[in-house]
């Protein structure tokens, strides 16, 4: 009986100090997790405070927008930049139909590129916009998106002068060019004169390389022309297939002549919104290309695709190929991976710099691939209307 009191007082014991335990337990648990909280709170707090303070530090503008499109924070060079005064919508100080479709898209979800943007406040200004989804509501309770603009203006107006100087030299050394060359031709159509001793030996070579001077001189003007355009976009509705259609058409005799046989097959509504003689201009490098570095007796493949909202066009050829190491500088100027040979089939190594630019025009994408002696595929890539 003792024994079982004994017992009985004991598990009580145990019971009690169990009890109390728990409590003690339960309550440091409890003040840790406020302690935590509240260590939390306070850095995410100093965080953000330092956040903004870094944020007005930074030459570039920094703006955050929440779902409306009301600004919750800009940096001190947003401020000064678009003389943002009161918190408002976006629209009163960056007006711009793709920033805005670019920032609806990232907010669900969409993650946007780095948009390219002209606006007109007081002057033109052009800029570059990187837009970053704070998708964890890091710097504002509710979701919000980073815009980093970068002011392109000075640096554009720097291109444009280079551009307008090229512009104006090309177009200057054209008419004593054009004078030169007419005094070669006429040489060249007087028998005694052709066959002059002195000069027999020259004349073809002055004659190829006042053509060549005359192809450069072109490709200079129209590299300038198409830089200082480049932001402006196309507005026709145009169909590729027609397009792809004529450059076929106008290369008929030199295909025949390097007898070089050319595929295509037509695209159902094949329509992008572009420039037709921009796009003529495209495909006639692209074509030219193809044959001028092919042996004889070789095929090119023009193929058409829809994918997603895109039109797909590539250009294969079985030629000799561009080398590995080479293939991104391809659209350099003046860059020829064999420069003798480029000369010697009258390249200049503008072609595809120009090809670039233009698509870059038409808000497209070129991506090469080639294999050496092998061939070349030049893919190209457009919005579908
Ligand atoms: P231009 O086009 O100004 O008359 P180009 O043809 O030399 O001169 P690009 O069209 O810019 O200049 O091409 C640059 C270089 O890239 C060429 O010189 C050539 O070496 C290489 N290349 C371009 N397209 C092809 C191709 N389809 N196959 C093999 N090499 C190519
Ligand atoms: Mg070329």
């Amino acid at each position: 009986m003792d024994l079982l009191l004994i017992l009985l007082v004991g598990i009580i014991g145990i019971l009690i100090f169990l009890l109390l335990k728990k409590e003690r337990v339960f309550g440091i648990k409890e003040e840790n997790k406020i302690e935590n909280k509240t260590l939390k709170n306070e850095v995410v707090t100093d965080n953000k405070e330092n956040i903004y303070k870094l944020f007005n530090y930074i030459p570039e503008a920094i703006i955050i927008l929440n779902k409306s499109k009301e600004i919750l924070f800009s940096n001190s060079s947003a401020q000064k930049r678009f003389e943002i005064s009161k918190n408002n919508n976006i629209n009163s100080y960056l007006r711009n139909p793709d920033l805005i479709k670019a920032i609806e898209d990232a907010f669900i979800g969409k993650n946007p590129k780095d948009l390219e943007i002209e606006v007109k406040n007081r002057a033109m200004q052009r800029m570059n916009i990187t837009i970053y989804f704070d998708s964890n509501n890091l710097f504002f309770n509710e979701p919000n998106c980073l815009l980093f603009i970068r002011d392109l203006t000075e640096f554009y107006k720097f291109q444009e002068l280079k551009s307008d100087f090229v512009a104006n030299v090309s177009h200057e050394l054209r008419t004593p060019l054009q004078s030169i060359k007419m005094g070669l031709e006429t040489f060249e159509n007087n028998e005694s004169l052709k066959n002059n001793s002195e000069i027999k030996d020259f004349l073809p070579v002055m004659i190829s390389q006042s053509e060549r001077m005359e192809n450069l001189i072109r490709d200079l003007l129209s590299l300038s022309k198409i830089e200082l355009q480049e932001h402006i976009r196309p507005t026709h509705e145009i169909d590729l297939n027609n397009v792809i259609e004529y450059v076929i058409k106008t290369h008929e005799k030199i295909l025949n002549k390097h007898q070089i046989q050319i595929q295509f097959k037509k695209v159902n509504d094949f329509k992008i919104i572009g420039d037709n003689d921009k796009l003529i201009e495209i495909f006639t490098n692209l074509i030219d290309n193809a044959i001028k570095y092919s042996e004889k007796n070789k095929k090119i493949a023009i193929s058409g695709k829809k994918e997603n909202n895109l039109n797909i066009v590539s250009v294969t050829d079985e030629g000799v190929g561009i080398p590995k190491e080479y293939l991104h500088r391809v659209t350099e100027r003046f860059f020829t991976v064999d420069p003798s040979k480029s000369r010697s089939v009258g390249g200049t190594g503008l072609g595809l710099a120009i090809v670039k630019h233009l698509v870059s025009q038409h808000r497209g994408e070129m991506n090469i691939t080639s294999v050496e002696n092998k061939g070349t595929t030049i893919e190209l890539k457009f919005n579908s209307l």
